[in-house]
C-alpha cells in the first residue's frame, strides 16, 4: 500500500527511527547489563576465593561459616552466598566439601583448571550441570613457599543473574511498545499540525483559477518555510496575473489595431458601392482600400514577429551583415520622409562593423528607429545615426532633436501597444508596436536597446548587437 499523505509518512520514519533507536539502545543496555553481572559475579568469586585460599594457607581451614547462608535461604529462598566450595588435593582428588550442603558440584576439576593451577593461575569457567542454569566456577591454587598445596574451587549458580537479564527482558518489551506507541502517536499529532497550512494552502490553490488570479494564500507572517513557500507562491500569482492580464491587453489591443483599418476599408467599399461611380473614383477607392490592406499586413507581420519572438522560435536568417552599408541603405530609404519634413537625416562618425545577422531583420529594427526618430522630431529638427564597436559589441546610435520622453515614459514605450500621450496627440499612424518589434529582433541577436533622453531636446536609442568574429 502506497503511503500518500507527507503526515503519515513522516510517522511511518519516524516510528521506524525510534523503533530502531530503541532496539540499539535496548541492545547496547542489555548487553552492558550482562557484562558488568557477570563481572560482579566473576569478582565476588574471586573475593571469596582469596579469603579461602589465604585462610586455608594461615589455618588450613576453607570453609565459610554456614549459619550467613543458612538465615538468607529462610528468609528469601537464596542467599547471596549461596557458591559451592570444594577442596582439592594438588593432583585435583576431592579432599573436602562445604559439609552442611547437598548440592555440590560433584564434577571433576576440568584440565584447563589443573593446567593453570600448576602454573599458579586462576581459572574461571562456566559449567553445565544437570540443574536448568549453569554454574559459574572459579579454581584458585594455594600456595605455600611456591609449592601448590591445595585448589579450592569456588562455584556459584548463574540462576540470579539469568532472572536478573530475563526481567529485563520483560520490562523492555513492555515499555518498549508502549513508548512507541506514544512517541508514535504524539509525532503524528504534531506531522498533522505542522501540515495543516499546507492542506489550506491546497484548497485555496484550488480555488485559483485563471479567473481568479487575484486571489491570494494566506501568509501566517511567522517567516517559517511554510510561511515562505506561500509567500513565494503569491509572488508567481502575482506574476501570473500581471502576465494574463497584458495578455488580454495585448489581444483587445490587437483586435482593436485590426479592427479599425478592416472598418474603414467597410465603410469606403459600403459608400463606393451606393451608386454608380466614375473609373476615377472607384480607382481611388481601390487605392484607398490598398493603403488599409497594406497597414493591416505590417500589424500582423508584426504580431507574427513577435508572437514567434515569444515563443523562441523566430527564425534568423543568418549572414554576414556590414552595418554600416544597412545604415547607409536605410538613410537612402527614408531620406525623402526627412525632406518632407525638412528634417536633417545624416549619418554621423561610422566605422566598418561586420556581424552576423538577419538582415532583414535588422533592416527592420533600424527602420523602426529612424521613423521613429522622424516622427517625433519636430520640422527643421535632426536625426543622426553613428555606428562604432565597443568592445565585443557594435553599437548604433540613432539621436534626434525631437519632442523626447520623461522617465516615466521611457520605462514603458517598450510595451506593446504603448502610445505616449504626446504621441498619440502628434501622430495618428503608429499602434505602439515599431519599438517591441525592434527590441525583440536585438534581443533575438543577443542584443539589446536602451533609451536617453531629455523631454524637449531629444532623444538617443543606442542598438548593441554582439559581434562575431568572421
Ligand atoms: P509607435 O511609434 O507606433 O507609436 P513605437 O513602439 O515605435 O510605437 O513607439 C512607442 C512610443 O514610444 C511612441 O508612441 C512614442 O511615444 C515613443 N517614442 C518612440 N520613439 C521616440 C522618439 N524617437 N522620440 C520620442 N518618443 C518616441
Amino acid at each position: 500500500m502506497r503511503i500518500r499523505s507527507i503526515g503519515s509518512k513522516l510517522t511511518v520514519w519516524y516510528t521506524s527511527l525510534l523503533t530502531l533507536t530503541f532496539l540499539l539502545l535496548g541492545g547496547i543496555t542489555y548487553g552492558l547489563l550482562a557484562y558488568s553481572l557477570s563481572r560482579d559475579m566473576d569478582f565476588a568469586l574471586n573475593g571469596v576465593a582469596e579469603v579461602l585460599a589465604e585462610n586455608a594457607r594461615i589455618e588450613g581451614n576453607v570453609f565459610v561459616p554456614s549459619d550467613v547462608d543458612e538465615l538468607f535461604r529462610r528468609f528469601f529462598g537464596f542467599s547471596p552466598l549461596d557458591r559451592q566450595i570444594e577442596l582439592f588435593d594438588p593432583r585435583g582428588q576431592l579432599e573436602r566439601q562445604q559439609k552442611d550442603r547437598n548440592n555440590s558440584l560433584n564434577i571433576p576439576l576440568s584440565p584447563e583448571a589443573m593446567q593453570g593451577a600448576a602454573q599458579g593461575i586462576s581459572t574461571f569457567e562456566t559449567v553445565k550441570t544437570d540443574e536448568i542454569y549453569p554454574i559459574r566456577v572459579l579454581t584458585v591454587p594455594i600456595l605455600k613457599s611456591g609449592r601448590v598445596i591445595n585448589l579450592v574451587r569456588v562455584g556459584m549458580s548463574l540462576e540470579n543473574m539469568y532472572k536478573t537479564r530475563r526481567r529485563f527482558l520483560l520490562i523492555m518489551a513492555a515499555v518498549f511498545p508502549l513508548g512507541l506507541l506514544l512517541a508514535g502517536g504524539g509525532g503524528w499529532l504534531l506531522a498533522r499540525r505542522a501540515l495543516r497550512p499546507v492542506d489550506e494552502m491546497t484548497q485555496t490553490a484550488q480555488r485559483i483559477s485563471g479567473e481568479h488570479l487575484d486571489q491570494r494564500l494566506q501568509e501566517s507572517g511567522n517567516g517559517d518555510e511554510l510561511d515562505r513557500l506561500a509567500g513565494t507562491l503569491n509572488d508567481m500569482l502575482g506574476r501570473l496575473d500581471d502576465a494574463i492580464h497584458q495578455m488580454r491587453q495585448f489581444s483587445a489591443d490587437a483586435s482593436h489595431e485590426l479592427q479599425t483599418p478592416l472598418t474603414i476599408l467597410k465603410g469606403e467599399m459600403e459608400v463606393a458601392l451606393l451608386k454608380q461611380r466614375s473609373p476615377e473614383e472607384y480607382q481611388r477607392v481601390l487605392l484607398s482600400g490598398l493603403e488599409e490592406i497594406d497597414r493591416i499586413n505590417h500589424l500582423v507581420s508584426g504580431l507574427l514577429l513577435l508572437a514567434r519572438a515569444d515563443a523562441g522560435v523566430l527564425r534568423l536568417d543568418l549572414q554576414t551583415v556590414d552595418l554600416k552599408e544597412l545604415c547607409r541603405d536605410v538613410c537612402e530609404q527614408m531620406d525623402s520622409i526627412a525632406k518632407t519634413r525638412s528634417i536633417d537625416l545624416q549619418s554621423g562618425d561610422m566605422n566598418p562593423v561586420i556581424i552576423q545577422g538577419d538582415r532583414e531583420h535588422l533592416r527592420r529594427l533600424l527602420l523602426n528607429l529612424v521613423d521613429n526618430a522622424l516622427k517625433y522630431t519636430s520640422v527643421g529638427g535632426s536625426v543622426r545615426l553613428t555606428l562604432k564597436t565597443s568592445g565585443t559589441w557594435a553599437l548604433l546610435e540613432i539621436a534626434d532633436s525631437g519632442i523626447g520622453l520623461s522617465l516615466e515614459e521611457q520605462k514603458k514605450i517598450f510595451n506593446r501597444f504603448h502610445r505616449a500621450t504626446e504621441a498619440r496627440s502628434s501622430d495618428g499612424k503608429g499602434v505602439g508596436l515599431g519599438l517591441s518589434i525592434a527590441l525583440s529582433i536585438a534581443e533575438a541577436h543577443g542584443g539589446r536597446i536602451a533609451v536617453a533622453s531629455i523631454p524637449g531636446q531629444g532623444s538617443t536609442f543606442s542598438v548593441h548587437l554582439p559581434v562575431t568574429s568572421g
